[in-house]
């Protein structure tokens, strides 16, 4: 089915969202045009404003409006202590938890040959830079259950342990192969608990 000009362009647009196929692209734009001006333009307002003031710590690597973020400016927080994630939804997942009180590193990935992705391709020099520069005691390595974010683990306690840094993994009992992002509370909270040393 052909659709005008700017409702094809909208639906091209959702359809480059993840997760979202052909048939749901084309039920969103029907609905955007369905709603009052002012909802649009709300909607339209919100993604704008999102993109301009938000951006990433330079400290941790997470989204934030302020830098460095809340959590990297806040002396609750223990600055020796560092859970390294995959992705900034992985810190609002642990986050969730409300068990940790340390500080987070955000890798924006993970190791992935296949995919091309080495370690420069992601923040790992960047939380060397912290280790030696606020004499990091421990890292937790909670990048995801899978393949790639075991061997990122297993790359980044290897590069750790000469410096004297204890590096824990956080314990099994995720579901294998999932995401951080969607496990729920109280399996994150009982995975950090059962933290063990690589
Ligand atoms: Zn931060």
């Amino acid at each position: 089915m052909k659709h005008i000009g700017p409702l094809a362009k909208l639906i091209e647009q959702f359809r480059g969202l993840p997760g979202i196929g052909a048939k749901t692209a084309v039920r969103l734009s029907y609905h955007i045009l369905e709603m009052d001006k002012g909802k649009a333009k709300g909607l339209a307002q919100a993604i704008l404003e999102a993109k301009e003031k938000i951006g990433y710590c330079q400290t941790c690597f997470d989204l934030t409006d302020a830098d460095p973020c809340r959590i990297c400016r806040s002396a609750e927080r223990d600055v020796k202590q560092i859970c390294v994630v995959e992705e900034p939804r992985d810190v609002a997942a642990m986050e969730r938890t409300r068990e940790f009180k340390g500080r987070y590193h955000v890798l924006h990935g993970h190791l992935s040959p296949l995919e091309g992705i080495g370690p420069d391709n992601l923040k790992i020099r960047e939380l060397l830079e912290r280790i030696h520069r606020d004499q990091v005691t421990e890292v937790i390595m909670a990048s995801n259950p899978d393949v790639e974010g075991e061997a990122t683990a297993m790359y980044v306690a290897k590069l750790l342990k000469p410096l004297g840094v204890m590096v824990t993994r956080i314990a099994h009992g995720l579901p294998v192969g999932g995401d951080l992002e969607y496990a729920d509370e109280v399996t994150l909270s009982k995975a950090l608990e059962n933290r063990r040393e690589m």
